[in-house]
């Protein structure tokens, strides 16, 4: 770390020059529209040069030094915490004491739940899954909310439907019955919701899910209500989503992988929340969550294992993105191949992943980072962000030439694309020796063939990287005073901002490949 603090003190006013002239400082007391985010209609560079405000080397060393000191007492006090369901000890008494107030209240109330994980809810979920897609809602009690709201969501009735969407409309903006929180559960007020390429892969058909399903899971809200058990929480709490709950109690939450929680991905294959129930409903049936999340509505019940509190210092938009592009792209780059500095680095793929892992390989120093991809905007958007090569996979000789540049290939290839193709090409582009790293999302039916002797006589690795091995808890606070370092400017990827009713627009905007995150707002 100290290599990579000199490099980006000495080159800060050079390398992240051109991020000074478009970086944001966060603090909502210089932000002339107030601390919720950009002006409509602009992207975050756009809004950087609006607003005019010197980048972050340029920021009083006072102001600088004092959140850097409060970040590190923050990050500190979340690293000695074990628990994905507890909260940073940073949190103010005032919170506290009303935390306290409110589940004394709640505690009040008597919970018609079972308890999370137990044998009756695990029960009452394998039924559940037997019945199939959209069974009869049954009269199952609720321990949080006597009467259950309304809520507009993006609804997917069926996968594969033709593009282009804005014709087909795939996703029906709908009016949803929400059930309030039952144990362990939270009311959110969605704020912010990225459209990912996840979403895309279950509009499309690639990652199979049941229907009808309200898609979302990159998000961050406003918490409007506990269920019982939630004491960690309370109204008014700033909470970004994490689209894999961590139950806490399974063996690879154990051993430190919440990313491969058990409980948790048989809930996102079924479509359930954590406890294997569902909160959402249009006329009487029921309808699935989107990996626990559901993010494209108004309002969210979700498992408390679901969220991550974050800093009012933050805009919900802001902190969205830190739940599925930031989380899963630079935690694939700095905890599944913990990428050492001065290492060579190929990214294979440059959507809000792809960039992300780029953004991570210049984080923690590689000396190299080269940017691949069929697009010719974001081989440029790459650059900008400080690639040191790019080459573009339809050229028949991308590959030899990005080998020849890197003296035989990277250190550490990342596919980011989600297809063989793109796998094919990053393993190849990996030196011998190297390590190939895969966060892409393929069709379960697409396999992919690899040189046998290949990974033996040359000692070659593949890793697959899961929400980049993510611990939720730690990682999140870690990359956000990152973020309002300028170390990790994530901000640079929003494209643009859509309401909800514009929802298929964005997702053939998605696929056509031309933007990188989009925000809807809520
Ligand atoms: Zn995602
Ligand atoms: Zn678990």
């Amino acid at each position: 770390m100290a290599g990579n603090r000199g490099k980006t003190a000495g080159e800060l006013g050079k390398a992240v020059g051109e991020v000074g002239k478009t970086f944001r400082p966060l603090r909502s007391n210089i932000f002339p529209w107030g601390r919720t985010g950009f002006p409509r209609g602009k992207t975050a560079g756009e809004a950087g040069k609006v607003g005019g405000r010197p980048g972050p080397a340029s920021r009083p060393a006072g102001k600088m030094a004092g959140r850097r000191g409060k970040m590190a007492g923050e990050v500190g006090k979340v690293d000695g915490i074990s628990g994905p369901a507890l909260r940073p000890e940073g949190k103010t008494v005032r919170q506290r004491g009303r935390t306290a107030g409110l589940s004394g209240r709640i505690d009040g109330r008597r919970s018609a739940e079972p308890e999370q994980g137990s044998p009756a809810c695990r029960q009452r979920s394998l039924v559940k899954e037997i019945e199939g897609n959209a069974v009869p809602r049954r009269g199952v009690k609720y321990a949080g909310r006597s009467t259950a709201m309304k809520t507009r969501a993006a609804v997917l009735h069926q996968t594969g439907l033709a593009s282009p969407y804005a014709a087909s409309r795939p996703l029906a903006v709908e009016e949803l019955d929400l059930d309030g929180p039952g144990q362990d559960e939270v009311l959110v007020r969605i704020r912010a919701a990225g459209l990912c390429h996840s979403d895309l892969s279950v509009i499309n058909g690639d990652r199979p899910r049941p229907v009808p399903m309200a898609l979302g899971h990159e998000a961050a809200g406003e918490v409007l209500e506990c269920g019982p058990g939630v004491r960690d929480l309370a109204p008014g709490d700033r909470v970004v989503m994490v689209f894999v709950p961590s139950c806490g109690g399974c063996v690879p939450c154990l051993e430190g992988r919440p990313a491969l929680c058990e409980p948790a991905a048989a809930a996102n294959a079924s479509g359930t929340l954590l406890c294997g129930e569902r909160r959402l409903h249009l006329g009487g049936r029921d309808v699935h969550h989107h990996l626990g999340v559901s993010a494209f509505s108004e309002h969210a019940v979700v498992s408390r294992r679901s969220l991550i509190p974050f800093d009012p210092s933050l805009s919900y938009e802001e902190a969205a993105l830190f739940g599925c592009a930031v989380l899963t792209g630079v935690g694939a780059v700095v905890n599944t191949a913990r990428v050492p500095a001065g290492a060579t680095v190929a990214v294979v793929g440059l959507g809000g992943v792809g960039l992300n892992a780029l953004l991570g390989g210049l984080l923690v120093g590689a000396r190299e980072v080269v940017a691949v991809d069929l697009n010719e905007d974001k081989l440029k958007l790459a650059k900008r962000l400080g690639a040191t090569a790019t080459f573009n996979a339809g050229d028949a000789d991308a590959l030899p030439r990005l080998r020849e540049h890197t003296r035989g290939g990277v250190d550490y290839a990342f596919e980011m694309a989600g297809s063989v193709h793109a796998m094919d090409f990053a393993y190849r582009a990996t030196r011998r020796g190297g390590m190939t790293v895969t966060a892409g999302l393929s069709h379960p039916e697409h396999e992919w063939a690899v040189q046998h002797v290949s990974l033996v006589a040359e000692e070659r690795t593949v890793k697959g990287s899961y929400i980049g091995s993510a611990v939720p808890l730690r990682d999140i606070p870690r990359y956000m005073a990152l973020y309002r370092q300028g170390r990790l400017p994530v901000d640079r990827l929003m494209s643009d901002r859509i309401p909800l009713d514009e929802v298929n627009a964005g997702f053939d905007r998605l696929a056509a490949g031309g933007v990188i995150r989009q925000i809807l707002t809520l």
